[in-house]
């Protein structure tokens, strides 16, 4: 029989600090489209000899709140150093970063994954976050190449898990975390197109009741979520070949090729490169002291996980509460409505299927919503307090999400508000049991669901008007008689 393998697997993920400028000189951070290569630049961040680095504040505030978010140890001292390699990205021909002493140390998150209606739950330890300089950007054409340093310089946090993640599902799982938890604290937009979030993969394999690690590749070149799944279920299949097989798994850096949907070798043996570490001499340690910490603490947004809790203690489903924290936007939405007087489940219902569904059709975010969380909770007020029908609010908000306007002023222009004269609906009532005696039959028999029936009947005739569950109770009583 063929050994059981488990995957062992850990994410490096650097994420593009949010700051104003640049790591270590004021040139702006974050590509203007409109500018072309090479005009965001200045003697520091291309490397000219002479010059001198000086540390952005803002963008050690946005590393330090990256860190808490991930629930890192925040290092009161951490320092820089330079790391060397030769590569025409790299105009200084060494890239500031922290290695030794990290500004942020151990933390941890929870992850969650698996079906809608089973969802599963894990906690990822990270090893460390630390903040360095981005190189630039070269592109190579077949008899040249480019190189374009207006990336060069810009602030990154590169944030290295734990080898905690033992499937593709769960790395995909990791991976949405960190993300939703870097734009929740605003230290990254993390657009993964603009480069603002990139990924690398470390994929083992070893068998099942094992503890030490087998012989580990480095995946790089993953554009999207699903390139990095992808990637992962392939190298876990190769490796499993290659270890039935009775051959060894060579440690090497592979390239994800979406297009053949294979890992391909890039250059093998990336621990032998030397990138002769040492201490930045131009930087003096970063130290943080305590009431800056504290400061910066103060300013912390309450975490996604905290809300999460506090919707499901409101009496949601673990997935509603999900949704509702997946962009702090959509909590504070979602909390805005309540506010404004609305029942919990009732609201969460509409966020997450009508309005979510609506903006997602249209590739908006909840803060282009067109309807304002106030009117939202007077529409659900309009249906809680029986003034109009749930499906009637349907129609109401469809106009809602057209035009902005209230829900009230709507439901008066479209004629919209249920019939609640009891003359009116006994009159409906009557007609309805006269015109379908099979069902007033069925309802004499025992068979209690007949009644829907009927009511559907008089939502007809009523076009829809008729208050139904005042209609269920008016039906039964006269079918009773
Ligand atoms: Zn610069």
């Amino acid at each position: 029989m063929a050994t059981q393998f488990e995957p062992v697997i850990g994410l490096e993920i650097h994420v593009q600090l949010a700051s104003k400028t640049k790591m270590f000189c004021t040139c702006p951070n974050g590509m203007d489209e409109s500018s072309g290569p090479n005009t965001e630049i200045c003697p520091r961040c291309s490397g000219q000899p002479g010059t001198l680095p000086v540390m952005n504040e803002g963008a050690v505030r946005l590393g330090v709140r990256a860190g808490l978010a991930l629930g890192c140890k925040t290092n009161e001292v951490s320092s820089f150093e330079r790391k060397h390699y030769f590569y025409p990205d790299l105009p200084k021909g060494y890239q500031i970063t922290q290695n030794a002493h990290p500004v942020n140390g151990r933390g941890e998150i929870e992850i969650t994954f698996g079906p809608k209606t089973n969802l599963q739950k894990k906690k990822i330890g990270i090893h460390h976050a630390h903040l360095e300089e981005d190189a630039a950007k070269s592109s190579h054409e077949a008899q040249y190449s480019l190189v374009d340093f207006n990336r060069a310089g810009c602030p990154l946090l590169e944030i290295v898990s734990m080898p905690d993640m033992r499937s593709a599902d769960e790395a995909y799982a990791y991976l949405t975390e960190i993300k939703r938890l870097m734009k929740w604290v605003d230290a990254s937009n993390c657009d993964m197109e603009k480069g603002e979030l990139r990924v690398d993969v470390n994929v083992s394999l070893r068998p099942v009741g094992q503890e030490k690690f087998g012989t580990r590749t480095e995946i790089k070149n993953l554009n999207s979520f699903k390139a990095v799944r992808d990637a992962i279920n392939y190298e876990i299949a190769r490796q499993t070949e290659v270890l039935n097989k009775g051959e060894k798994v060579v440690q090497q850096t592979l390239l994800w090729d979406k297009e053949q949907n294979i890992t391909k070798p890039m250059r093998s043996k990336e621990d032998a490169l030397d990138y002769r570490y040492f201490p930045e001499p131009d930087l003096p340690p970063l130290i943080l002291r305590k009431d800056r910490l504290e400061k910066i603490k103060a300013d912390m947004p309450e975490l996604p996980a905290a809300k999460e809790a506090k919707f499901v203690g409101l009496g949601l489903s673990a997935y509603d509460a999900g949704v509702l924290t997946i962009t702090r936007a959509v909590a504070e939405y979602f909390e805005a409505v309540l506010k404004a007087g609305a029942p919990a489940k009732a609201a969460a219902n509409w966020i997450t299927t009508d309005l979510l569904g609506a903006l997602h059709a249209e590739n908006k975010e909840i803060e282009d919503s067109p309807i304002a969380a106030e009117n939202l909770a007077e529409l659900i007020g309009l249906v809680e307090s029986g003034k109009i029908s749930r499906t009637q609010a349907k129609t109401v908000f469809e106009k809602m999400y057209q035009t902005g306007e209230k829900a009230a002023a709507l439901v008066e222009k479209l004629g919209l508000s249920q019939v609640s004269d009891e003359g009116q609906l006994f009159a409906w009532a009557q007609e309805a049991i006269n015109e379908a005696p099979k069902a007033v039959a069925d309802f004499k028999k025992g068979n209690r669901a007949a009644v829907g029936a009927l009511v559907g009947a008089v939502m007809r005739k009523s076009k829809g008007k008729a208050n139904p569950k005042r209609m269920n109770e008016i039906l039964v009583e006269l079918l009773s008689k």
